[in-house]
């Protein structure tokens, strides 16, 4: 037997041993995650955890780390679709790819590169990037790149391009295998949804909080949601977009809560007691109330609002003070200095501006006089609602709320619309 079979043997008996022969499987990078020191493998645990919730039903047999990357091996005839959609939504990833286990003899692997290139689709120009995680190996990076280079050239007649190639074929050499892949995807980036501590997210049917809300999951919070309405006093279209928008929000964190908590009873009371101009702030001040105590049931340590500054009335400096004063747990308002054009366009982006702009009848909106206050004075707003039983208007919202459960959305047409550009 001469050297180079019995090497080949070895090889496929390796590739057979891990059950690895052109074995299809996607290759998720991240970053962000791999930077953090010794808490580097609870932030990989929890990515892989969500990658393997998101997954579920998608045909993943089996999740590996390795060597700086993930791998969700695929059984044979795993659709790409339905993965691309579920993957590019887990916050973590950076980038992902279909990708396949080939030998790391370049033999085996010209091959397999070879039968797979119709799924690199059409290219007039093209590039091989290769990289070694596993550097004793005998072909270096660019031996690789040539020869395969070479190959590929000679089997599709399209020229190679190493600066701007119509298509890429990567290739990252392990000790057991070497993976292979054509072109990336972009994932959303940031850190894996649990890996910060759980918040609660103030979320109107309007277009701010969604964005607001999956600027907080992106830095790994899970959010509990919490919807204020005025039914009966209104219509009960708010709802049904909040219960919509925490359906996106669920395609982003899996199963989702959210609370339908009304309001109009408590803004009654304040519209008898309390002066109009004033009635916005205090409205907000319940929603504060009553949004942590809910949320500190499922652990949230924070709420989160689609504050601009500016923006709309309530939204100045001295009334956003107004609102915090009762507030016992940090506020965040990661869209502070948004403008709404640069909001809204998140909002396409994230798959929510369709649900948000649809009409309906925001509970602020009740009883709201023509001019509100724009700079509420603490005293002033403290004194004013000095006249209410604040403690059991905040004991009944929360005894009124209703909890919805959302599993993880198993249809994601709105979002799916969206894949290219997804980073939040
Ligand atoms: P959005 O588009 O998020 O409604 P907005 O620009 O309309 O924001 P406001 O309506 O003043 O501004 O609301 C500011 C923030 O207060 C919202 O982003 C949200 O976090 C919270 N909020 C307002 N209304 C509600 C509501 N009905 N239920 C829950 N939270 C609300
Ligand atoms: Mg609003």
């Amino acid at each position: 037997m001469t050297t180079s079979t019995a090497d080949e043997m070895e090889n496929a008996a390796t590739m057979q041993a891990h059950g690895s022969r052109m074995r299809p499987c996607v290759v998720v990078h991240y970053h962000e995650v791999g930077l953090k020191g010794r808490n580097r493998p609870f932030f990989l645990g929890t990515l892989e955890t969500n990658l393997r919730q998101a997954t579920a039903g998608c045909g993943v047999t089996r999740i590996e780390r390795a060597t700086g990357r993930i791998l969700l091996w695929l059984e044979p005839h795993a659709a790409w679709e339905p993965l691309r959609d579920r993957i590019a939504r887990v916050f973590g990833v950076v980038n992902f790819a279909r990708g396949y286990a080939a030998p790391t003899k370049l033999d085996g692997l010209i091959q397999g590169v070879l039968a797979r290139l119709p799924e690199a689709g059409e290219f007039a120009t093209f590039a091989v990037r290769a990289r070694r995680a596993f550097k004793d190996l005998p072909l270096s990076s660019r031996e690789i790149a040539v020869k395969l280079g070479a190959a590929v050239q000679a089997a599709s007649g399209a020229g190679v391009n190493l600066s701007a190639p119509d298509m890429t074929v990567y290739v990252e050499v392990l000790p057991q295998f070497a993976l292979f892949f054509f072109n990336k995807e972009r994932g959303p980036g940031g850190l894996p949804v649990g890996s910060s501590a759980p918040v609660t997210v103030l979320l109107s049917g309007g277009i701010d909080s969604p964005v607001a809300a999956l600027r907080v999951l992106k830095r790994g919070c899970r959010a509990v949601l919490v919807h204020f309405h005025s039914f009966p006093f209104l219509n009960n279209a708010s709802q049904e977009k909040a219960r919509e928008l925490a359906e996106v929000i669920s395609a982003y964190q899996g199963a989702t809560i959210l609370y339908l908590v009304p309001l109009g009873d408590i803004q009654r009371q304040i519209v008898v007691s309390c002066p109009a101009p004033y009635r916005v702030v205090l409205y907000r001040r319940f929603m504060v109330r009553i949004a942590a105590a809910l949320g500190a049931r499922h652990g949230g340590r924070a709420l989160v609002t689609g504050d601009s500054l500016g923006q709309v009335a309530s939204q100045t400096i001295e009334n956003l003070t107004a609102v915090e004063d009762v507030a016992t747990q940090l506020m965040l308002r990661p869209l502070i200095g948004m403008d709404k054009q640069e909001i809204a366009d998140e909002a396409e982006r994230v798959g929510t501006y369709e649900i948000s702009i649809r009409p309906d009848q925001d509970c602020c909106a009740l009883f709201v006089p023509a001019n509100p206050s724009i700079h509420t004075d603490l005293k002033g707003i403290r004194a004013a609602e000095s006249v209410l039983d604040v403690e059991s208007l905040v004991q009944q919202g929360i005894a009124d709320a209703e909890l919805v459960a959302i599993r993880q959305r198993e249809k994601q047409s709105v979002v799916a619309q969206k894949k290219s550009t997804l980073s939040v």
